[in-house]
């Protein structure tokens, strides 16, 4: 209770299987008293380009344009866009975020990667030598929250799903200072039974109610390549 929670939504359609898993998880979150904000990044429209437009007024070196040098100057004057600065709030002020989107060619949607891109600047979330346990994101957790198109069994059998988590939760989650709880995976609900689909969602029901027991998992190499 008291806590509270940011989820960051990727997905067109409400009544998609991720926009029931989203709608479960604002409703279980608020039943237990936390404070729940979600990012519908399509409906927001979110830009996921990063350019020249995150930044507000002049720049710190016109000459030759460096993203994450300019991301970093702007930051550090309040100078970044608006949008990025209301998505900075927003993970400041929250406990744990929630990522829910569909698997897209083994990665998050463009629009979701587009999110980390530009909202997780250099100076807010991170700093040279402010990385992984030390990142300045530090005392929050994440879940990933996704579904696929593949079955368990043909992700089990070629090759573990936990490989393509290691850029997700390693590179930008535990970089940014963020603990990792376990990822939270509904396999193929286009192709199996509406009774198999009412269990996963009652599944992911049941894991919010104990989430706030759970421990992070160890984000180190041995976890994803074992
Ligand atoms: P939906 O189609 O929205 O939902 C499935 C079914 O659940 C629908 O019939 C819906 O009506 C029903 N449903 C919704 N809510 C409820 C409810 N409350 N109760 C019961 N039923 C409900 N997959 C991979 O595995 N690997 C990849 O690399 C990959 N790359 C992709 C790349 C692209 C560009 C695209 C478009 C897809 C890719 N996919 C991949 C497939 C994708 O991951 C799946 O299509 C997606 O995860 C399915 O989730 P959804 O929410 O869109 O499903
Ligand atoms: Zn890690």
């Amino acid at each position: 209770a008291g806590k509270k929670v940011l989820i960051v939504y990727a997905h067109q359609e409400p009544k998609s299987f991720n926009g029931s898993l989203l709608k479960i998880a604002v409703e279980e979150l608020t039943k237990q008293g936390c404070s729940v904000t979600v990012s519908d990044l399509y409906a927001m429209q979110f830009e996921p380009r990063a350019t020249r437009n995150d930044i507000v007024g002049h720049l710190h070196n016109p000459e030759a344009f460096n993203y994450g040098v300019e991301t970093w100057e702007a930051y550090k004057r309040g100078g970044l866009s608006k949008d990025l600065v209301e998505e900075q709030k927003k993970v400041q002020e929250a406990d744990l975020l929630i990522f829910q989107f569909p698997l897209f060619w083994f990665n998050m949607p463009a629009i979701l990667k587009g999110w980390m891109d530009r909202v997780l600047v250099q100076g807010f979330a991170y700093d040279l030598s402010k990385a992984y346990d030390g990142g300045l994101l530090q005392g929050k957790l994440c879940l990933f929250s996704f579904t696929t198109g593949g079955s368990k069994e043909k992700y089990a059998t070629r090759g573990d799903i936990r490989y393509l988590l290691w850029p997700m939760q390693h590179g930008i989650m535990h970089f940014c200072g963020v603990k990792v709880l376990a990822p939270h995976i509904c396999y193929a609900p286009e192709s199996v039974s509406e009774e198999k689909r009412k269990e996963m969602l009652t599944a992911w029901t049941q894991r919010l109610k104990t989430l706030w027991k759970e421990e992070p998992i160890d984000c180190s190499p041995e976890w994803y390549f074992k």
